[in-house]
């Protein structure tokens, strides 16, 4: 991508960063880097800026917590914790074993283990659940469970790109749309787990054909005694739903780490009952099953169970941080603009946080939502914007071809104002086209 030198429009140096770091450290009440850096050796805190020196742009996230886009940054409190724990070797099952015990034990659940992210955390379901249905040796997946149960059942509105975490460890599914189906497929005993995709039940009728809620969902495969997973990878904050969903009886439960939990990236949860985690921790690595690849470093796993600490530390408020008066900003800066109107909305399940969306009418403004996206994203800094911008309603956030949606959650302090100033200009920018 050609980087755009815009010299008058080019806030961020070094100096600038380094004030909105320490303005959102002070924000957050949290020691500040500086005091933090006291805590470990001063090469640990200098280095390299990689992402310059391998020509990769920086960009501001008005997305969300996107895995192409890197997800979530690490708070201060994380971070320094990772570089600690980087200078130390210890013994990795030891490592594994104590961090589930912490977690556990804080998110009120019976066994946790770390994974390398939530589609790493549907693997290891999966594989534990194979083992626990089949009593078969972890080493038998994939290539010896033909003929063995290997069902997972899903309902049709919940299938989705994540279903190849389930398949890579031989498991196939079984798609359900009726409450008779689902009840067929229970009773059919080949299957051996079930498969929940939390944000699936954003809206009613979600993708048309969603019928089973969760506790009929729960109800039925515990009839037959078999487990179930919840995916719920995007679903912090609120932050109770990291006990409401294993609470609810869900026997597995899936996070995605590095997203709302500002975790690593390649981190995530697997909580739930023991008599399962103990069996995901033998598919996990560093064992040759199918976990082996999905693996979890010492910073990773450390830097996981600080990402725990630093969401506990906070109220469901204070979680929200202050991504309203965020989207207020921004909303500010485009009212004038002819035919513009904004809207904040707040979706019930994934990404619950603020999001603003900008409605307007192209034949007035004379450009459109896909041009405005690439004058953000083509500028310097480069700006990406909520990728439900010009779409369909997706996921409680209700887009259409002509509204931009902005996702504040995850802008640095001060990139709220350089997102509206450079949204204005989007829409001022010399026409040119009829
Ligand atoms: C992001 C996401 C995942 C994958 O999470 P990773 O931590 O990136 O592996 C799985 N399921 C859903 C619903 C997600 O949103």
């Amino acid at each position: 991508m050609p980087i755009l030198k815009e010299p008058s429009t080019e806030p961020f140096s070094r100096r600038r960063f380094f004030g909105w770091t320490s303005s959102l450290i002070a924000s957050l009440g949290i020691p500040s880097f500086a005091e933090s850096a006291k805590l470990t050796p001063p090469e640990t805190t200098g280095g390299e800026d990689y992402y310059d020196k391998l020509g990769v742009p920086k960009i501001i996230n008005a997305a969300g917590t996107y895995t192409t886009l890197t997800a979530a940054c690490m708070p201060p409190v994380v971070l320094a914790a990772v570089q600690k724990a980087a200078l130390h070797p210890v013994r990795l099952h030891d490592l594994q074993i104590n961090a589930g015990e912490y977690i556990a034990k804080r998110l009120r659940c019976e066994g946790a283990v770390v994974t390398s992210g939530a589609s790493g955390a549907i693997s290891l379901a999966t594989a534990a659940c194979l083992q626990y249905a089949n009593k078969i040796d972890p080493l038998a997946m994939p290539q010896a469970i033909s003929g063995l149960k290997n069902q997972v059942i899903v309902q049709a509105a919940h299938r989705y790109g994540y279903d190849h975490a389930m398949f890579l460890c031989g498991a196939r599914v079984t798609e359900v749309v009726t409450l008779d189906d689902y009840k067929r497929a229970c009773a059919s005993g080949t299957a051996i787990m079930t498969n929940f995709f939390n944000a699936a039940e954003e809206e009613v009728g979600f993708a048309g054909t969603a019928q089973i809620g969760r506790e009929e969902w729960l109800r039925i495969a515990h009839e037959y005694n078999i487990p179930c997973h919840l995916d719920a990878a995007a679903d912090m904050p609120p932050i109770s739903n990291l006990w409401k969903y294993t609470g609810m009886g869900f026997d597995l439960v899936s996070f995605s780490g590095g997203k709302g939990m500002r975790g690593p990236q390649n981190a995530g949860l697997l909580l739930g009952k023991k008599h399962l985690t103990d069996l995901v921790n033998e598919n996990n690595n560093p064992a040759d099953g199918v976990g082996r690849g999905m693996k979890v470093a010492k910073e990773q796993i450390v830097g996981m169970v600080a990402a725990v600490d630093w969401v506990l530390s906070h109220t469901e408020e204070s979680m929200q941080g202050d991504y309203q008066k965020r989207a207020d900003l921004i909303a500010a800066a485009v009212k004038d603009i002819p035919s513009v109107t904004t809207e904040i909305v707040v979706p019930r399940i994934a990404n619950h946080v603020p999001h603003l969306l900008i409605r307007f009418d192209p034949v007035i403004t004379q450009t459109t939502t896909s041009e405005i996206v690439q004058h953000l994203r083509m500028g310097s800094p480069s700006i990406e914007l909520n990728p439900n911008t010009g779409g369909k309603p997706n996921q409680g956030i209700p887009s259409s071809a002509n509204t931009l949606v902005v996702g504040v959650w995850m802008l640095q302090p001060g990139e709220d104002k350089v997102v509206g100033q450079r949204l204005k200009e989007a829409f001022n920018k010399p026409k040119n086209h009829v």
